[in-house]
């Protein structure tokens, strides 16, 4: 694929329209409770500032499913981003699909504008062509920085492409196209891989998909029981995806065959309820009872994984080592994050739960990359092409 990045585009004095992912958490009273996702689309807008472009922002949030909702509005967002930019923001509430020319008369040039949430017409989700060439009417250069939404085909990150010549990815879009590339289509090897997480069933493809590129792959969380029960271990009420047993079998007899080592936890952190006050106990996994339920990796386990993780030269990472929510299963999960802090190679770290654990050991500056999004990265993992990334090949 051959996608232009926003520094290879001419936009002096240009209209340029910027998708972006602004879907940040409010509280009651619509105060925004964390900015990162405001603050990560900076670069690209002062990029286009000092290039004396016009900047038109779109994004979604949440999910209002084609309507208008006032809880759901982006006005504070607009406040937000004013303040960080030190200038004005105009917010458009104007309806882009009853009044496109009042809102076109908004865009004054040289102006910094932010447009009402884009879901709140049901064009968007169902990635209408009408309303795509709608919004595209209101720029001359389109720049797709909303990496987290890419892996859905929507109206203002596919079907606007289809109208505007100039499409290119902003520079945090960039960020996340380059790292990935780095981590494991050119990676240094070895490269290992982390997986964790509730379930198996989705993390299914992208096991199917590593297999054929890593060196090691390191499997925590409950998903690691169904791959125990695969090698005859009992493992008690853990969470366990019974119907998968075969698979994890399947994935264990490809991971020989292709000679990619597959480290299991060896002991774990039991509990006789799923609950941060319960009572615990570390085993080995050939000693759990039938009423305990495993919840973290025990210190056997951390002390084999992070072996491996420091031998690597780039590492992967998706997913909890436990039910790290409850800080009494949040150990193994914080030593994992450790080891890859403390080893020289190139991090990469992705999905809502593993990027929450790093923040939470506040080691976030010790990787190399932090991925901004959740099922985006997850489909990139599993050797998915995202349409909005495919839609900017022209
Ligand atoms: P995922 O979204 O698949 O990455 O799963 C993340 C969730 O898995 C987190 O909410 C963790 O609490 C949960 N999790 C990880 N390990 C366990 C475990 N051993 N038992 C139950 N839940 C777990």
């Amino acid at each position: 694929m051959t996608i232009r990045y926003i520094d290879q585009l001419n936009l002096k004095g240009k209209r340029v329209l910027i998708r972006v992912d602004y879907n940040v958490p409010y509280d009651e009273n619509m105060r925004i409770t964390d900015d990162t996702r405001i603050t990560a689309t900076l670069p690209t807008i002062q990029y286009c500032l000092q290039n004396e472009a016009t900047v038109i922002l779109i994004s979604h949030l949440g999910r209002p499913k084609g309507k208008f909702d006032p809880k759901l509005s982006l006005r504070p967002v607009a406040g937000r981003l004013s303040e960080l930019l030190k200038r004005d923001v105009t917010f458009i509430d104007i309806s882009i699909q009853e009044d496109p020319e009042s809102v076109q008369s908004e865009i004054k040039s040289g102006d910094i504008v932010l447009l009402e949430n884009i879901r709140f017409y049901p064009g968007e989700e169902q990635n209408d062509e009408t309303f795509g060439k709608l919004l595209a009417g209101f720029g001359e250069v389109y720049i797709n920085d909303a990496f987290a939404t890419a892996h859905r085909a929507h109206a203002s990150n596919h079907a606007i492409t289809h109208y505007l010549d100039q499409c290119a990815a902003g520079f945090l879009l960039k960020n996340e196209i380059e790292y990935f590339k780095k981590a494991l289509l050119e990676p240094e090897h070895p490269l290992v891989a982390v997986i964790g997480g509730a379930k198996i069933s989705t993390k299914l493809d992208v096991l199917k998909n590593i297999i054929t590129r890593v060196n090691s792959i390191i499997i925590g969380g409950a998903m690691a029981f169904t791959f125990l029960r695969a090698k005859g271990y009992s493992v008690g009420k853990s969470l366990l995806e019974e119907e998968l047993i075969d698979s994890a079998e399947e994935i264990l007899k490809e991971a020989a065959e292709k000679k990619v080592e597959i480290l299991l936890p060896v002991d774990v952190v039991i509990a006789s309820a799923f609950d941060n006050n319960a009572s615990t106990e570390t085993v080995p996994i050939d000693k759990i009872p039938d009423d305990m339920i495993g919840l973290d990796i025990g210190p056997q386990s951390i002390r084999l994984f992070s072996e491996s993780i420091q031998k690597a030269k780039t590492v992967v990472w998706n997913g909890p080592m436990g039910a790290f929510e409850m800080p009494s299963f949040a150990h193994g999960t914080e030593e994992v994050a450790r080891a890859i802090a403390d080893t020289d190679c190139l991090s990469i770290i992705g999905g809502g739960d593993s990027v929450s654990a790093v923040m939470q050991s506040g080691l976030d500056d010790k990787m190399s990359y932090i991925s901004t999004g959740g099922g985006a990265f997850l489909e990139l993992l599993e050797g998915k092409t995202l349409p909005a990334i495919a839609a900017l090949d022209k």
